[in-house]
């Protein structure tokens, strides 16, 4: 199940993301989560994510891709995979379709393409609601909100004890920057994948479990209609792809 979840930030992708990655025994790749621990470090590269996402702007697509990529090769992806927060440009998206049908099994005629797109859609009022409000513990990462999940104590986290903090870019300037860039740089992503009958909308401002059951009906539907397994799109004559083909589970590389 190759698997891609866009949508606003706040939308609650990486909640879902670890859920699918749970259910379908496939790595989650979040991109905002691996770059957070780059940052961490003091190196050069470090230096220069931290002051990309600190501010909510985008960082340069060609440290992403490498990024994505190195975890993309690895064993485990190989049998699928849950991308949160990529591809969020199109340079981004076109290369994740060039890098799946290079990574394509090359002794089958098929190309190996995404399942399914996610679009987790949220009201803006909302979404400024539950970043500002949101809280983080500096060691385990565990994520609050001020009111709606509150921790036991004040400004320490449930699990650890540890100091609750506020991200960088949960602060007004640099939400209103992340949300101008997702209506600039990612909705045209979202046309892309609807061109390819790829999109699926999701009612994002829901309860995280409703949410959930609309996904899962989403991919029920989904490999019902295709006979399950991995989207295989056969190249034709003229290079375009023909989505007329699928593999059942278990038989992609
Ligand atoms: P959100 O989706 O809620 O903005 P994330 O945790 O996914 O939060 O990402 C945090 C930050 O990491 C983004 O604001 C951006 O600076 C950077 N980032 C994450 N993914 C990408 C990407 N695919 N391309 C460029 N920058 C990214």
């Amino acid at each position: 199940m190759n698997l891609v979840l866009l949508g606003p930030p706040g939308a609650g992708k990486g909640t879902q993301a670890a859920r699918l990655a749970e259910q379908y025994q496939i790595p989650k790749i979040s991109t905002g989560e691996i770059l957070r621990e780059v940052a961490q470090k003091p190196d050069a590269l470090g230096v220069r994510v931290g002051e990309y996402i600190n501010h909510g702007l985008m960082v340069p697509d060609d440290i992403i891709l490498e990024l994505v990529w190195r975890q993309l090769e690895q064993g485990a992806a190989q049998a699928g995979f849950v991308l949160d927060g990529f591809p969020r440009t199109m340079a981004q998206a076109e290369a994740l379709d060039r890098f799946l049908s290079r990574r394509s099994n090359t002794d089958s005629p098929g190309v190996e393409t995404l399942d399914a797109v996610l679009d987790l859609e949220v009201d803006e009022d909302e979404l400024i609601r539950r970043l500002s409000g949101r809280r983080v513990c500096s060691k385990c990462g565990a994520s609050y909100h001020l009111v709606s999940r509150p921790p036991r104590e004040d400004q320490r986290c449930d699990r650890d004890g540890a100091v609750l903090e506020q991200r960088k870019d949960d602060q007004p300037e640099a939400i209103r920057e992340r949300l101008k860039l997702y209506h600039q740089r990612t909705e045209p992503v979202l046309d892309y994948y609807r061109a390819k009958g790829l999109l699926h909308q999701v009612e994002g401002d829901r309860e995280m479990g409703q949410v959930a059951r609309q996904i899962e009906q989403i991919l029920e539907q989904r490999s019902q209609s295709s006979g399950a397994g991995s989207r295989v799109s056969v190249e034709t004559s003229h290079g375009d792809t023909d989505q007329t083909e699928s593999r059942p589970p278990g038989t992609d590389h």
